[in-house]
C-alpha cells in the first residue's frame, strides 16, 4: 500500500462512481478500495455527495461545484482530526 495509490484512488473517486474511468484504472482502484479501508470509507462519502448533487441538478455536477464539494469535506475532515 503506498500513498501515490490512495493518492489516486481518493482523486478519482467521483470518476469511479461515474463509471468514466478505463477498464484497467476501474480494476486498478477498484482492487485498492478493496483493500484500503480509509480509502474505501472516502468512497463512501463520495457516493452520498455524489448522490446529493444529482438530485440537486438531476445531471452531473459542474466541475467547480465538484471542486467545491471536495474542498469542503476536506477542511470539515482537518478541522475533526
Ligand atoms: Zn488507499
Amino acid at each position: 500500500m503506498t500513498k501515490r495509490q490512495c493518492q489516486e484512488a481518493v482523486d478519482r473517486l467521483f470518476e469511479f462512481i461515474d463509471g468514466e474511468l478505463t477498464d484497467e484504472e476501474l480494476l486498478r482502484i477498484g482492487a485498492h478500495l478493496k483493500e484500503c479501508p480509509p480509502c474505501e470509507a472516502e468512497l463512501r462519502i463520495n457516493e452520498k455527495i455524489r448522490l446529493l448533487v444529482s438530485q440537486a441538478h438531476g445531471e452531473k455536477a459542474p466541475h467547480q461545484l465538484r471542486e467545491r464539494v471536495l474542498s469542503t469535506l476536506r477542511m470539515a475532515r482537518e478541522e475533526s482530526v
